[in-house]
């Protein structure tokens, strides 16, 4: 009997108004992958649900669950605490997924110095006149949350080169399909 096969990891990272929370749930339609649920104590958004897109934990909790071991890493983006749950990524590296995860860039970078083994894909934004046209378009935001997140943008476009790939999201389709190519979630035919 030959060994189960190990799944492995996918780490998508980049600016948020890159496009790439919508790769990911066009990602998580395929039934090999999937998606880490993180923990975080920010407020749900308006048609998030507990437990499919966040866990939404109060702080303590959040900090409890940190001394049990409970996450891979954990991060503070914008003023909120975020981590990755272990469970659920040894389950479904065990079952053979690809186990997708959505990180900001100090995550994403915790885990590639304690060389995590995974693909670690850098989604971008064409320039950072296109972001900020992005994030007032998607309306979701306050001015001085756009601020916020087009000065960390700023921040982490710095670290790109550090990932494995970068995709430059110009246009939707063809970022998504590089990143299944990337992944090795080419359709099957
Ligand atoms: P949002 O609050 O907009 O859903 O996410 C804010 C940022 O936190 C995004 O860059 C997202 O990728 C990142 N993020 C989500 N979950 C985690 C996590 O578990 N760990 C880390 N480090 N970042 C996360």
């Amino acid at each position: 009997m030959s060994a189960p096969k190990a799944g492995r990891m996918l780490l998508i990272s980049g600016p948020s108004g890159s496009g790439k929370s919508s790769i990911c749930r066009r990602l998580q339609e395929d039934p090999r992958v999937v998606f880490s649920v993180s923990a975080t104590t920010r407020a749900p958004r308006k048609g998030e649900v507990d437990g499919v897109h966040y866990l939404f934990v109060d702080a303590e909790r959040f900090r409890a669950m940190q001394r049990e071991g409970a996450f891979i890493e954990s991060a503070e983006v914008h003023g909120n605490l975020y981590g990755t749950l272990r469970e659920p990524m040894e389950k479904a590296l065990a079952a053979g997924k690809v186990y997708l995860v959505e990180i900001d860039v100090q995550g994403a970078l915790q885990l590639k110095a304690l060389a995590v083994p995974g693909v670690y894909v850098f989604v971008d934004v064409p320039d950072l006149g296109e972001l900020r046209r992005r994030l007032e378009a998607r309306g979701t935001d306050a001015p001085d949350v756009i601020e916020r997140r087009m000065q960390k943008a700023a921040a982490e476009r710095v670290e790109r080169d550090k990932y494995d790939f970068v995709v430059v999201n110009r246009e939707f389709d063809t970022a998504l399909a590089e990143v299944r190519r990337i992944a090795g979630l080419e359709e099957v035919s």
